[in-house]
C-alpha cells in the first residue's frame, strides 16, 4: 500500500472519532474552524513524503519493497540519525518554525522498547513483538502518532494507588486473554487528528503497589469508549484568526486535549506492557533518549525565528544601530548557536545502544534539554525588550484598511521606508511571538511539553559521566595518594 497522501490522511479522520470543542460535538474535525489548520498542515506532511524534493530525505526502502515512513525507522547509523533531525527540520522549513507535535518525536519510546527486547522478553515475550510489528506498521502505513503521557493525577502528593479517585492515573482494570481494559485520561496535544495515541506512564515513583498504572499501549483514537475533550482554542469560540494581525495563529491551533479513555479494551498485538513497574521506570529513564533530539532541532527553528524577528524589527525601528540593542541581538544569538552546538554536538558524539542502535550523545542531548526548557523564555523576553512596547499597541488590519483612519496609521506607523503594512505585520509576528495568546501557550510548551525541567535534570545526572569528573578531581585534590 503506498504511503498516505494528505487527502487519505482527511479522509481517514472522518472515523466516528468523539471531540467535543467548546462545549460542542465536532462533526467532521477536518473542517472545524479550531482544527482545519492544524489538519490541513499535518496533510502537508503527508504530501511531502512523495514531494520529489523531500521524498529521498522523508522515506525509504521497506525490506518487502515499497516505500516506508522514515521517521519511523530506527537509526543504526550516524547519517540515518543526522536524517531524523534534517526531516524535522524540513517540515519546521516547510510548514512553519513553531510547529511542536507530529510523529519524528512521539514515536521514539518505541525505540527504546524495541531495543531492551532481552529485557521486556523475560516479562511477556508479546511485549517486544508488539513493539516491534507497531513499528514496521508505522513505517508502512505511516500513522500520525500522539504522545498521551500526563495524567490528570489528582493530589500530587499522593501515589496513583492512594489517590481518592483511582482513575486520575490511567489503570489497567481488567485483564483478559484477549487483552486489557483501561480506563483514565490523559493530556494530549494534537489527539483530534491524530491516529493512534501511544498510552505510557508518567513521571513518577514506579512502586509495587502503583502496579495497575504501569501500561503502556496503543490506543486507537477513535476506539469506541475514547473521548476527546479539547481545551478551549486559542481563537475565541473557534473563529478563525487574520493572517494579518496574528501571523502565527492564524496558521494552526496545536489543540491540546484530555483524552478520556472509558473502559476502553485494547487487544495483547497493542499492549506494550501491562502491569509492570519495572518496565514503567525503564521507560521513564531512557525515555528521551531518541526524542530530545527532535525536541531541540524544533528550538532550534524557534531560536532562529526570535533572531530574525529581533534582527526585523530593529531595522525597521532605526534602533539595529545602537549598541545596546545590539548586544540584546548578539544574547538571542548566542541562544541560538549554543542550540545549534548541543543539537549537532550530541549526533557527532552518538553512541550506540545495547542492542546496536545509533542515538545522540545522551549527557550532551540531554543538558541541550535543560537549557531549552530553561531559556525559552528568557529568550522571549529579550525579544520583548529589543521591540519595546509598540507590540502590545497595535492597531489590527480593519483599521489600516478603514478610509476614516487608514490616514492615521499610515502617518503614525510609517518609519522611513517601511511602510505602516510592513511594520503592522512584523510587529504582529513580534506580539505572537511574546504577547499574544498564542506566545503564552508556547513558553508553556517549552517549558514543561519535554517532561518538567526536574526529571530532564534527573535524566542529565544519570546520564553524565561522573566517574570521570570525580577521578579528575580526586586527582587533583590529592586524594588518590591519601
Ligand atoms: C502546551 C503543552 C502541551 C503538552 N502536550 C503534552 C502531550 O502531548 N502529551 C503529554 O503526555 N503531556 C503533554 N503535556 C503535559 C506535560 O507533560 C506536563 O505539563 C508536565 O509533565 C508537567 O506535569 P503537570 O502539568 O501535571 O505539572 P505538575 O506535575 O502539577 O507540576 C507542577 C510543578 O510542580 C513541580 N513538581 C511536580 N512534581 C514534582 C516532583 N516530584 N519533584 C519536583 N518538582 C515537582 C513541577 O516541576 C512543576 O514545576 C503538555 C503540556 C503543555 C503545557
Amino acid at each position: 500500500m503506498p504511503l498516505l497522501t494528505g487527502d487519505d490522511y482527511r479522509q481517514s479522520l472522518r472515523d466516528g472519532r468523539q471531540v467535543w470543542i467548546s462545549g460542542e460535538k465536532v462533526e467532521d474535525v477536518t473542517t472545524h474552524p479550531a482544527l482545519k489548520g492544524m489538519v490541513d498542515a499535518v496533510a502537508r506532511i503527508y504530501d511531502m513524503h512523495h514531494d520529489p524534493l523531500y521524498a529521498d530525505l522523508m522515506t525509504f526502502e521497506l525490506p518487502e519493497g515499497g516505500r516506508g515512513a522514515r521517521i519511523y525507522q530506527i537509526p543504526t547509523t550516524r547519517e540515518e540519525l543526522s536524517k531524523r533531525r534534517l526531516i524535522t527540520a524540513a517540515i519546521l522549513g516547510d510548514i512553519c518554525p513553531t510547529m511542536d507535535r507530529f510523529g519524528d518525536e512521539t514515536v521514539t519510546p518505541l525505540f527504546v522498547l524495541a531495543n531492551r527486547k532481552p529485557l521486556l522478553d523475560k516479562y511477556d515475550p508479546r511485549y517486544a513483538q508488539a513493539a516491534t510489528s507497531w513499528l514496521h506498521r508505522l513505517q508502512r502505513e505511516n500513522l500520525f502518532l500522539t504522545s498521551g503521557n500526563t495524567d490528570p493525577k489528582g493530589d500530587r502528593s499522593l501515589h496513583p494507588y492512594e489517590q481518592h479517585d483511582l482513575d486520575m492515573n490511567t489503570r489497567v482494570v481488567k485483564e483478559t486473554d484477549a487483552g486489557i481494559v483501561i480506563r483514565g485520561a490523559k493530556f494530549e496535544t494534537g489527539a483530534p487528528y491524530g491516529h493512534i495515541a501511544f498510552i505510557k506512564p508518567t513521571v513518577g515513583a514506579w512502586v509495587e503497589e502503583n502496579r495497575d498504572y504501569a501500561i503502556s499501549c496503543i490506543l486507537p483514537l477513535n476506539a469506541p469508549g475514547v473521548r476527546h475533550l479539547c481545551r478551549a482554542p486559542l481563537s475565541r469560540h473557534g473563529a478563525e484568526f487574520d493572517a494579518f494581525d496574528q501571523p502565527l495563529g492564524a496558521r494552526f491551533d496545536e489543540l491540546d486535549t484530555l483524552i478520556v479513555m472509558d473502559d476502553v479494551f485494547i487487544p495483547w498485538e497493542n499492549v506494550l506492557f501491562s502491569r509492570q513497574p519495572e518496565l514503567a521506570a525503564l521507560l521513564r529513564s531512557e525515555f528521551s533518549r531518541w526524542s530530545a533530539q527532535a525536541y531541540l532541532a524544533r528550538c532550534q527553528a524557534k531560536a532562529d525565528l526570535l533572531v530574525g524577528a529581533a534582527l526585523l524589527a530593529a531595522e525597521q525601528a532605526g534602533t539595529i544601530k545602537l549598541p545596546p540593542v545590539r548586544s540584546r541581538i548578539s544574547q538571542l544569538m548566542v541562544f541560538k548557536a549554543t542550540i545549534d552546538a548541543y543539537l549537532l554536538g550530541a549526533e557527532a558524539a552518538c553512541e550506540t545502544t545495547e542492542a546496536g542502535f545509533i542515538m545522540p550523545n545522551q549527557a550532551i542531548q540531554n543538558a541541550g534539554r535543560v537549557y531549552c526548557s530553561m531559556n525559552y523564555s528568557p529568550m522571549v523576553n529579550l525579544l520583548r525588550d529589543i521591540a519595546g512596547g509598540t507590540p502590545v499597541m497595535l492597531p489590527d488590519r480593519a483599521m489600516l484598511e478603514s478610509p476614516e483612519t487608514a490616514p492615521d496609521i499610515e502617518k503614525y506607523f510609517r518609519v522611513g521606508n517601511h511602510s505602516a503594512e510592513t511594520r503592522l505585520r512584523t510587529l504582529a509576528l513580534l506580539n505572537d511571538l511574546t504577547a499574544s495568546p498564542y506566545a503564552g501557550r508556547a513558553q508553556a510548551y517549552q517549558m514543561f511539553a519535554e517532561t518538567p525541567v526536574h526529571a530532564q535534570e534527573a535524566a542529565l545526572f544519570a546520564t553524565f559521566d561522573r566517574e570521570s569528573a570525580i577521578a579528575r578531581a580526586r586527582a587533583v585534590a590529592g586524594l588518590e595518594a591519601a
